[in-house]
């Protein structure tokens, strides 16, 4: 998958991709991950990439002529699949959404910044919409960054066991089980006796029991 992030401030993002998981992940050729600063497209002699907002009120707009200029080039060297804006009244990401996006070949993902895009960009290039939460952040940086982690871990080959993505939590509409490793007691505090009885059976049947549990207690919602 290649996934092409437009932005004011690529140094938020690049500590994100540089380790662990997604750092693999490019490794190994499974995502191709491309920071384009909109500021070079800018033709102002100042690199200027925002205004003030028309009708007046605090805050400036992210100008559409150095957005359009990134996305027409973008578009005539590949087909995008989506072409998302990070925004806090967009779509509210879940697993689902990570699912769906992580069998594409192509993404395209706009950060906004200040007061956000001019409208026009929405309207007219963007496809979906997604928001990380119901608060507002100072730029899609970070959410961009929780979108593609979310999203790259998920395709296939990414996680050394396969398995490992399936049984995460919401996978199933399940918060995942409780986890323990060794050693089995510390400071009097033992691991379930289950999970060293070596009945697999039994093992899976217990995960199940608590991870539905959990999920009663604590995301009752995703049990409707
Ligand atoms: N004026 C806008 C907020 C702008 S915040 C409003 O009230 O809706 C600046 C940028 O941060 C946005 O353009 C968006 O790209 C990003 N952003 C802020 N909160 C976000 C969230 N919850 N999810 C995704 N992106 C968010």
């Amino acid at each position: 998958m290649r996934i092409d992030i437009l932005t004011l401030f690529p140094e938020i993002m690049e500590g994100s991709f540089s380790a662990s998981i997604m750092k693999r992940a490019q490794e190994k050729g499974y995502a191709e991950i491309h920071l384009h600063n909109i500021r070079d497209y800018s033709t102002n002699k100042h690199k200027k990439v925002d205004d003030y907002q028309y009708g007046g009120g605090a805050g400036m707009v992210m100008a559409i002529e150095p957005i359009a200029a990134v996305i027409e080039k973008l578009k005539t060297e590949r087909l995008y699949d989506e072409i998302i804006y990070m925004s806090p009244d967009g779509v509210v990401l879940d697993q689902a959404i990570c699912n769906q996006f992580s069998v594409v070949n192509n993404l395209m993902i706009l950060c906004g910044h200040y007061k956000g895009v001019d409208e026009r960009v929405r309207e007219h290039y963007i496809t979906k919409e997604i928001s990380i939460g119901s608060y507002v952040l100072s730029g899609g940086e970070l959410a961009a960054a929780v979108l593609v982690d979310a999203v790259v871990r998920l395709i296939p080959g990414v996680l050394n066991d396969e398995t490992s993505a399936l049984t995460d939590s919401f996978q199933d509409n399940l918060l995942s089980p409780p986890v323990y490793t060794r050693p089995p007691e510390f400071n009097g505090w033992k691991v379930p006796d289950v999970l060293l009885s070596g009945d697999f059976n039994k093992i899976d049947k217990w995960r199940e029991e608590q991870a539905l549990e959990r999920t009663k207690q604590r995301r009752p919602d995703l049990l409707e």
